[in-house]
């Protein structure tokens, strides 16, 4: 495990050693003591990168970074159950799901890669209204860019933005989420068998509160790519118009999943119950919101309560653990606030709560209200838990209204037999992503966002590497007649 920070191709002791502990949330353990980095640190790291970025690394071909990358990725591939392991300890998540998110990850550098090697020689002409011209549109590397990321996949989400921005030709500087920093300081390790050259990637963990302002506000900073919540987003984003920063944001959601009479209720339950506590319902596309309609209703919800109440809970190291504590003791405080919030207010639990089935360990059941009103805490605010609301509606109208009566764009879902109907609502739906009988399934091929407080931008496939480039026209007069505007 590493206690040192990644910077300038160095492992590098914090300023005055200073440190903050790791803990496991599924025992309540401190595992280890991270490096807690400062905002002399963060300037130190930008500089590396700034230093890196002006130097050879920024002409280097696509083909070159994609050999890095792909090294990167096959050491975090022999080094699959370590990292695995160290996920599970850190984030709290079962083995089969972390694991899953580390061959992810693999696959997201492999597919930047390829990318990367797609960028080499690419212009596209530009037809022009002036024959005297001609027009190209050349992409160049963005900078130097903050990566900041949170808790709910930490390796997984900062692969999202390191990938892309080495595949792009950019310099970066990560800071993962401070509760779950361990995965990410591995990349530093990958990076040094890689022989990426020093500065590219740049590894800074610590509190938010002490070295996030630091490195958006560096002025050797040029791009922020940020993954967290509405209020630090807000904040990012405002201050980073002081200096007209490019920002990328991807924040929370609320999203619905819409279950119609025709739908397969059995595949439905399966995955309404994925949609919400897969990650502990830690996921921001997570469909927290389930619109069933009317002619289903009764059955729908029996069948859903009987197998929620099937999930094992347990340490995520446990074989067949379904459910594993939540993130961290404030994240479980916070959603247990919503659940009790809904038991004092007189919304009927269909099943969950607290659990009290441990000693130790930041656990709760799978949890279903029904019917809160519309203006609701439960059915309005981004919980991030293992909380479900669910309403019913009588026409396809009434769903789409009710679904898209949100502050939040991420995701929707909709469950029916009619492909037509399916179409239609996905048209309806104002957010960036839709499951149609289906709900979280994610491709690193497609574009990932939101609409409204969701985010700007969006990562993944080729919109991913955008995020890491400038586009750049090159014109060129090639008239053989003067211009005449002065000189006729
Ligand atoms: P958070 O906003 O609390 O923290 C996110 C990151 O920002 C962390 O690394 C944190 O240390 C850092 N940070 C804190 N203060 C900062 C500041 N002033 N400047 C810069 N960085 C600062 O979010 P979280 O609790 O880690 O994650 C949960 C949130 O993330 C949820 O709202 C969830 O919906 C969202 N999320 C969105 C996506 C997506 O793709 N849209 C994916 C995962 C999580």
């Amino acid at each position: 495990m590493q206690d040192k920070l990644f910077i300038n191709g160095e492992w590098v002791a914090p300023e005055n050693n200073a440190t903050f502990p790791v803990i496991n949330p599924a025992t309540e353990e401190v595992f280890h003591n991270a490096p807690a980095g400062s905002a002399n640190d963060v300037d130190k790291a930008v500089e590396a990168a700034s230093a890196a970025f002006k130097s050879d690394w920024s002409k280097t071909t696509g083909k070159e970074r994609a050999v890095y990358l792909r090294k990167m990725a096959d050491g975090m591939e022999r080094d699959l159950h370590k990292l695995t392991e160290l996920e599970v300890k850190d984030n709290g998540k079962p083995y089969p799901e972390a694991q899953w998110d580390i061959e992810d990850a693999i696959g997201c550098f492999r597919y930047y890669a390829n990318l990367a090697e797609e960028l080499d020689g690419k212009c596209e002409v530009t037809e022009l209204s002036d024959d005297r011209f001609k027009s190209e549109v050349r992409y160049s590397p963005v900078g130097v860019a903050a990566l900041i990321t949170p808790w709910n996949y930490p390796m997984l989400m900062a692969s999202w933005k390191i990938a892309p921005a080495i595949a792009a030709g950019a310099t970066c500087v990560l800071k993962p989420a401070t509760v779950t920093p361990m995965t990410a300081l591995e990349y530093g390790v990958y990076a040094q068998e890689a022989d990426l050259p020093a500065g590219v990637l740049n590894i800074v963990t610590g509190l938010g509160s002490v070295i996030g302002d630091p490195l958006t506000q560096h002025p050797k900073v040029d791009k922020v790519a940020f993954t967290g919540s509405v209020p630090v987003g807000s904040r990012i984003m405002s201050m980073c118009a002081q200096e007209i920063k490019n920002v990328s944001l991807e924040l929370g959601g609320k999203s619905p999943v819409i279950v119609f009479d025709d739908a397969d209720i059995e595949g439905a339950v399966e995955w309404v119950m994925f949609g919400i506590f897969w990650n502990q319902g830690q996921v921001c596309s997570g469909t927290s919101r389930l619109l069933v309609q009317e002619g289903i209703r009764d059955k729908f919800l029996k069948r859903l309560k009987e197998e929620t109440e099937k999930i094992t809970i347990g340490d995520g190291m446990t074989e067949g653990t379904l459910l594993g504590p939540l993130v961290s003791e404030s994240q479980l405080r916070g959603v247990l606030e919503f659940v009790d919030h809904g038991i004092a207010t007189g919304v009927e639990l269909l099943t969950g709560g607290r659990c009290d089935d441990f000693e130790k360990g930041y656990f709760m059941k799978p949890t279903i209200f029904l019917d809160p009103d519309v203006t609701d805490k439960l059915w309005a605010e981004e919980i991030f838990g293992p909380v479900l609301s669910v309403k019913s509606f009588k026409t396809e109208e009434e769903a789409i209204e009710l679904a898209n009566d949100s502050i939040f764009g991420l995701a929707a879902a909709v469950m029916s037999g009619s492909k037509e109907r399916c179409s239609r609502v996905a048209d309806a739906m104002r957010a960036g992503i839709i499951w149609v009988n289906c709900s979280q399934p994610t491709f690193t091929e497609a574009p990932w966002g939101g609409f409204k407080q969701s985010g700007i931008g969006r990562e993944l496939g080729r919109w991913g590497l955008n995020n890491y480039l400038e586009t750049k026209q090159v014109t060129e007069f090639i008239s053989p007649e003067p211009w005449g505007w002065y000189m006729k």
